[in-house]
């Protein structure tokens, strides 16, 4: 069995931006927005659930799914986003844990921006958590996504705060100095853990 390490961080964090660097040393990942996408993709028996839901106006040309309109339906309806959600969480569940099962390497990254919060902590052997000022999270998800700082605001409420994900941590990134001129202490970083993943999960499995 893979030694699992769960990448948490709230958004604009730099998730995404440290996994690159895990992949760029051969580690697999698992990546939770990923299979959120694949269990709803085109031709899916989920999707077909959605579209018979909501109606084809959920479907776009081509058959995939809309998601600017699924976000319109369920926004303002706590009915219609507990449906979506007890249709979702447990389809994404397994296919996350099946991806897990599958993985040879020594461990496998488990990407996840709501470990803490959907409490997936429980199938990790170790938790590394990208930790930046709010203000950065702010700055950089804003700029990114192009999304008014309310907007950004209001996600990072919804999340676990910056102490509670920090208890959970069993090592942190630090990621608030800035790329590029950081790479290369960054990529040191990771380097580092790297190494250090590969020891634990020998331990693991002698
Ligand atoms: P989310 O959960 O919101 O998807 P994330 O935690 O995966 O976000 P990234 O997408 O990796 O975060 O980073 C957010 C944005 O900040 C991206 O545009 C990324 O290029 C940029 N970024 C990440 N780290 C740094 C850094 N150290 N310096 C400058 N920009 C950065």
């Amino acid at each position: 069995m893979t030694y699992i390490v769960g990448l948490t961080g709230g958004i604009g964090s730099g998730k995404s931006t440290i996994a690159n660097l895990f992949v760029e040393l051969g580690v697999p990942i698992v990546d939770a927005d990923i299979v959120a996408r694949e269990v709803v993709e085109k031709g899916s028996p989920l999707l077909a659930q959605i579209a018979e839901h909501f109606g084809k106006s959920i479907l776009t040309e081509v058959g995939e799914l809309n998601r600017a309109e699924l976000r319109k339906k369920v926004f303002a309806d706590e009915n219609e986003k507990n449906w979506l959600n007890h249709l979702l969480h447990p389809a994404i569940h397994e296919r996350m844990l099946a991806q897990l099962n599958v993985q040879t390497a020594p461990y496998t990254l488990f990407v996840v921006p709501l470990l803490i919060e959907n409490k997936l902590t429980t199938l990790c052997d170790r938790i590394l958590v990208v930790d930046v000022k709010p203000e950065t999270q702010l700055a950089r998800a804003s700029s990114r996504d192009h999304n008014n700082l309310q907007q950004i605001q209001a996600i990072m409420n919804a999340q676990v705060s910056r102490e509670e994900r920090l208890k959970w941590a069993d090592d942190i990134i630090s990621n608030d100095a800035k790329l590029p001129e950081n790479l290369p202490h960054l990529k040191q970083k990771v380097l580092e853990l790297h190494q250090f993943y590969l020891n634990e999960s020998r331990k693991k499995n002698v």
